[in-house]
Parts: C-alpha cells; structure tokens; sequence
C-alpha cells in the first residue's frame, strides 16, 4: 500500500477517543482466509461499500466486501453524523459552466435524493438511528454573511424547490439559538443521526440479504487473471468478476494504480461534550437540536444531541503526527468555548479525527475505472458523504450489473477523476490552502 499520510494518520490513535464507540455494541467478524470466488469484490466498509453491498445482494448478486480493519473504521463510523444535503464543493455558476442548466438541476436533485435515500434505508431496515433535527441550519458568523444567506432564499427554492426560512439576528435567542451569530438560515432537508448505529444497520441488513463481510482483510494487491480480479489480502485471495473500489479518504496509491494524484484525504476533527443539564443549556441560551453549521469556509459544524451532549466539528487539519492532531483538537476546544461562552468549564470528554477526501475538479466521482474493465469507483465527498456515500453505493450497484440506474446518475459525477498537481506530495498544498480560508473567514 502506497499512502500519502504516514501510519499515523491510519492507525486507531485517531479515533481512540470516539464518542460514537460508546454508544452501541459492534459484532465481529471473520477475515477472509484461503481463496474464494464471488461476482463482485468490494474495498472498503464504509457507506459506499456496505450501501454497494445490499443493493447488490438484494439483486441476488454475490457481493462480498474487504475491509482492512471493521465495518466503520474509516469515516462512515467517525463522522458527526449529518445526513444532509452536500457531496460537493462547485457552486451553481460552476456546475452550469460544466454540464449546463440540466446538469446542474441534475446534481441538485441527487442531493436531495441522496437525503430521502438514507431516510429509506432507514426506515426500511428498522435502524434506529438516534434521529433529529428538522432539516439543517446554516448561521452568518459575520453581519455581510447574513446578507449573503437572505439571497440563498430564492437559490434554494429555484434549485432544489424548497422553503428556506430567515432567522435575524434578534430572533435567534427565542430560537434556543443564542451563540453570537448574525441570523441564520433554515433548509427543511437533512437530519442529525448516530453514524455508528446507522453503518451497523446498514452492514446487517446487506448480510440478511445475502452479502459477505470481512474484517481484517485489508487488499494488499489487486491484479487480474482470466478477466477476472484477485484480490490478495494478509491471509486469503478473493477472486472476482467485477470490483468496486469505495475506500475514499483511506486510499492508497496503488489500489489500483489509477488513483495515483487523483484524491486527496484531509482532516476533519470533532469533540463532544458530557451531557449538558437544562441550567447550563439555559446559561447559554442554546437548546435547540437543530444540526447547525456556520458560514465560515473552514466550517464549524455542531448539534445538540438528543442526550444533550454538544457536538462540536472543525475542518482543516493537518494530521500526520500526535502533535498536530493534539494542535487541532486544542483549536476545536477554543473554537467551542468562543461560541458557547457559558460552557467554558464544561468538559469535552471525547475528541477524535478522521479523513473526508476532495477531488481535483471539486465533485465526487462514481462510475467505471478507466483502464479497469468492470472495475468501478465512488469517492471524493468532500466532507459530506453521509447521505451522498450511501447513495453513490445504490449507483454502483446497477452500473457494476450493468443496468441503467434506477437512482438520478448526474453527468457531472461522470467524470472520472483528475490528477492534482505535485503527485504524491499534493498534501503539501494543504497548510497553505488552510491559512487562505482562515484569512478569508475573518
Ligand atoms: C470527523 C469527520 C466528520 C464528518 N462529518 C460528516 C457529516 O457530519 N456529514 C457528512 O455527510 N459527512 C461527514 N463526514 C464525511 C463522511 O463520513 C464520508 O464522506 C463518508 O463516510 C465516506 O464513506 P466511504 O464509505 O466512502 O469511506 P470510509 O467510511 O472512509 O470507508 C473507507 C474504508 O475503506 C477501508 N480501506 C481502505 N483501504 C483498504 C484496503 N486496501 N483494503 C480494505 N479496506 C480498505 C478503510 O479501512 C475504511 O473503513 C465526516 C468525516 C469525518 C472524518
């Protein structure tokens, strides 16, 4: 395996401190040992390879998936659970300029799509997934942002045809609000769920349809024999007509080589507070549990949970060493106690990093591996793939058994992945492009 972070950033020492662990009990399950043969082999237990995995077993499709270490370990099981609306990063001018109006209304309807999608699965497995919030919540950190989200109005209800509502700045206090924004502005899609227990679902729903999940079966090797995959992992081959590769921030640059330059993991880091009694969220003036995110470019993302811990996210770090993740976990703790002054002294027991993953040309990709016969992706979210993730997993799924998918497929995820400059040293761009968005966000 080829990474562009040392092991550091891949070895449990991130998320050793994840609230989300605590919070439900995770079965295990075997290593994939000698050879085997199925139809489609999958890299990568998160919401891209498990959604893969049960809509394929569902088609009577054997479907097997090899995770390096357990379901959820990379950030389908970290994340700060927001299933809402996103996946990437190119505003409406920018998307019209590739792929024209069609295209753009295209993508606007898969990120609505991609919300209900997750709401299905949810309902049609039974995965209680700690659900809340009514729709998201966006908040100007500065005055001029405020005049910004009031011309989002008309955007909203022109792209995806919905009813965004304008919170001023004085009315934010009687919202349960009250953490020194200029107003806000509420989107009715998306909700706030525990990632865990919906990634569990999802993994024993694709197993009661007939999927095989291994653990501790990271792919050391790809390489293909008689039109078919084999795939070598530290104690068995699994051989396979197709292959999906859904590995995302946690990739390498040899599986398969085509990645090579072409996404580029960073940081994203969370801390979460004990639970808060009702006079310390009075203090404070914030009891609202709507999943709430600021308008700064290095975004603060934050919920109150339904046991009324604080979540509270930042982007932007640079993790490679204990240091640095100590650094942006320090950052996270100050950044928290700015917004939310009368919880200074309230302890945030539980803290941990995970890596998003961001292409070149700013969208995800899904679709086949050029070069790879039946061989196909889904990456590059862009800190949100919660909803996208899962969705994208339904697309592989038809495009692996060469069906026209049932779900929108928008052209502008069509597009496989560019190279970014610098190759295997692109990370480096990062600390600078970091201190841009932190000037930009004063
Ligand atoms: C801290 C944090 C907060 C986030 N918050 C949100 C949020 O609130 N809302 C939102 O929408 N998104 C959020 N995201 C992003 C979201 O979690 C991801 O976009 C999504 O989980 C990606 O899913 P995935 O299945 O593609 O990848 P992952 O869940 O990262 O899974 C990839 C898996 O591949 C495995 N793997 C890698 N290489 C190999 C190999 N060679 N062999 C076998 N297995 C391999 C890894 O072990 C890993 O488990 C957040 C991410 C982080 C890190």
């Amino acid at each position: 395996m080829k990474r562009i972070y040392p092991d550091f950033t891949y070895s449990d020492a991130p998320r050793a401190g994840c609230w989300w662990d605590h919070t439900c009990d995770a079965p295990d399950r075997d290593a994939l040992q000698g050879h085997h043969s199925c139809d489609v082999a999958i890299i990568g237990g998160g919401f891209t390879g498990v959604s893969a995995a049960l809509h394929l077993a569902k088609a009577g499709v054997d479907a097997r998936v090899l995770e390096s270490r357990y379901v959820g370990f990379g950030a389908s099981g970290r994340n700060g659970g927001f299933c809402c609306l996103g996946g990437g990063r190119l505003d409406d001018a920018g998307l019209e300029r590739r792929v024209g109006v069609e295209g753009r209304t295209e993508w606007r309807q898969a990120e609505l799509a991609s919300v209900a999608f997750v709401e299905d699965l949810i309902n049609q497995y039974g995965i209680d997934v700690d659900r809340h919030s009514d729709g998201e919540t966006q908040f100007a950190h500065r005055s001029r942002d405020f005049a910004t989200l009031r011309a989002e109005v008309d955007r909203v209800g022109e792209v995806y045809g919905l009813n965004a509502r304008l919170t001023a700045a004085a009315d934010l206090q009687s919202e349960g609000m009250n953490a020194g924004f200029h107003g806000a502005l509420t989107l009715p899609a998306g909700f706030g769920l525990n990632p865990r227990k919906y990634i569990l679902g999802l993994a024993a729903a694709a197993e009661a349809a007939g999927a095989t999940l291994y653990h501790g079966s990271g792919v050391t090797q790809i390489t293909r024999s008689g039109g078919r995959y084999q795939l070598a992992t530290p104690a068995g081959v699994l051989s396979a007509d197709k292959l999906i590769i859904a590995t995302n921030g946690y990739s390498s640059e040899d599986l398969p080589d085509w990645l090579a330059g072409r996404y580029m993991p960073t940081q994203s880091s969370i801390i979460v507070t004990r639970p808060l009694t009702q006079t310390e969220l009075g203090a404070q003036g914030w009891t609202s549990g709507q999943a709430s995110y600021d308008t700064r470019k290095l975004l603060h993302y934050f919920r109150l949970m339904p046991d009324n811990r604080m979540l509270f996210g930042v982007r932007g770090g640079v993790m490679a060493t204990p240091g640095s993740e100590a650094r942006v976990l320090r950052r996270a703790r100050a950044d928290f106690e700015h917004m939310f002054p009368a919880w200074k002294e309230v302890e945030t027991p539980y803290s941990w990093s995970g890596m998003v993953c961001v292409a070149r040309n700013r969208m995800p990709f899904v679709g086949p591996v050029p070069g790879l016969p039946g061989a196909f992706a889904s990456m590059c979210y862009h800190g949100n793939g919660v909803a996208m993730a899962s969705y994208s997993g339904g697309l592989l799924a038809d495009l692996v058994q060469g069906n026209e998918p049932k779900q929108i497929y928008p052209r502008i995820v069509q597009r496989p992945l560019e190279k970014f400059e610098l190759g295997r040293f692109r990370r480096a761009v990062m600390p600078l492009v970091y201190a841009t968005f932190s000037l930009s966000d004063r």
